[in-house]
């Protein structure tokens, strides 16, 4: 964990945000313990291993039309095509028997198997009937048309679902598909949480002079329920170092990380830091950002105990936007998932931006569709890191990347949608 040991703040550097993101994916350890759960309950769980297909989907050749089934060769090519129906119709489910001679058709509904020897599938609109006799109109098909093929979906022993997806709704009806009734998954991971600081209360009580709603561990409480971990509160600790030591051996004793907010200031008075860093090997970064600047991350050990530390910056604007650059693709990583790159979009900025290179900024922005029909987005009010009601009012976060300078009215910017947050 080479990346970890050389703290910036030695040299009074900055640390660029992609240098403190590629430096906590590289200290990453997955999780590896899973369990099994019937699909009903695999939803958003983290799949531990590559689902291999135990049989073909489809598993036999079938119609994908109501029509008549029919042999491709008896299309007949310079004029009018003119097959006898037999007697009967193949409904799904009930496979036919009997044989199709040359020059003969079958009436067949969709998704029945194929019968015997036949390849092609006529859609009822198409053909003309007098009697028995069915007419196709030159032209009007080629052989093979409106015939699923036997595996033409996911052919026996290949992979279906690979590991580290996140299940989905049609990835639960896939495994389903294939026969499968059970998903293994990686347990869920283990996240411990709490907010620091003197002058922070819990909601729900008068608040004592000078002081604040605790509004952090709401916030981080509902953007890790959104990635799907398992949340383990451990509420507000007091700036004592007893019991701030206390709190972190239990949370890395029980949680595979530990998620915190505050006391990582660098003119922070109080004692967080020193107990954090005398828990683990844990950096503390001022990182090239706003909002957000202190930072701190490492691994936190006692004895066999292990788990990974976040701790976020005491701001309630900075403490989301840090969540969301730093903690919640590595939390995902740590649960087994594969890593999923931000979705980032690209907006016009409505108006002209102050920025100047050298670190990223993140702005709370509303991202919406203007009369032309392409997505824009305007800033919002204050952009203090303390004001969460901006951040309350956004959809969106600009992201104005490191080596960006000042935007133009009119300018594409990349925005982060809070939908695409979960
Ligand atoms: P710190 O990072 O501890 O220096 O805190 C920075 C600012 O965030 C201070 O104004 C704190 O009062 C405020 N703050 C710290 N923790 C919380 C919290 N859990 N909820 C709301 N505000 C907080
Ligand atoms: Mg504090």
């Amino acid at each position: 964990m080479a990346e970890l040991t050389v703290s910036p703040l030695a040299t009074g550097d900055e640390l660029p945000v992609d240098a403190a993101r590629a430096a906590i994916a590289a200290a990453l350890v997955p999780i590896t313990q899973t369990e099994t759960l019937p699909l009903t309950a695999a939803l958003g769980r983290i799949l531990a291993a590559d689902v291999v297909s135990p049989i073909d989907v489809p598993a036999h050749d079938n119609s994908a039309m109501d029509g008549y089934a029919l042999h491709g060769a008896d299309l007949a090519t310079d004029g009018p095509t003119v097959l006898l129906a037999l007697p009967g119709t193949v409904y799904a489910g009930a496979p036919w028997a009997g044989d199709v001679p040359r020059g003969h058709c079958l009436k067949i509904m969709t998704g029945a198997v194929m019968p015997a020897g036949l390849d092609t599938v006529v859609p009822r609109e198409l053909v003309t009937l007098e009697g028995e006799l069915v007419q196709i109109r030159p032209g009007a098909l080629k052989t093979g048309e409106n015939r699923r093929k036997q595996g033409e979906d996911l052919a026996r022993g290949s992979a279906a679902l690979r590991a580290g997806r996140r299940l989905r709704p049609a990835d639960l009806g896939l495994l389903a598909s294939l026969g499968l009734a059970e998903v293994t998954v990686f347990r869920r991971l283990r996240v411990a949480l709490f907010s620091t600081g003197d002058e922070v209360f819990a909601p729900g009580q008068p608040l004592p002079p000078g002081g604040i709603y605790d509004s952090n561990r709401f916030t981080l409480t509902a953007a890790l329920q959104q990635i799907g971990v398992e949340v383990l509160d451990l509420g507000l600790v007091r700036d004592d170092p007893a019991t701030l030591t206390a709190v972190l051996q239990r949370a890395l004793r029980e949680a595979d990380a530990v998620v915190t907010s505050g006391g990582v200031s660098m003119g922070d008075a109080d004692h967080t830091r020193d107990v954090m860093a005398a828990l683990g090997d844990v950096a503390f970064w001022k990182v090239a950002m706003r909002p957000g600047r202190p930072f701190a991350f490492g691994p936190l050990q006692d004895g066999t105990h292990r788990a990974m530390l976040f701790a976020l910056p005491g701001n309630p604007v900075a403490a989301l936007v840090t969540f969301y650059a730093f903690a919640r693709e590595a939390l995902q990583v740590l649960g087994g998932a594969r890593p999923e790159p931000m979705p980032v979009l690209q907006a016009r900025s409505v108006a002209a931006i102050r920025k100047r290179p050298g670190r990223t900024e993140y702005q709370r922005g509303i991202v919406e569709r203007a009369p032309d029909g392409l997505w824009q987005v305007r800033i919002t009010g204050s952009q203090g890191a303390g004001i969460l009601r901006s951040l309350s009012e956004a959809n969106a976060l600009v992201v104005l990347r490191h080596e960006q300078g000042s935007v133009a009215a009119g300018e594409p910017v990349d925005v982060w949608l809070f939908d695409g947050l979960v």
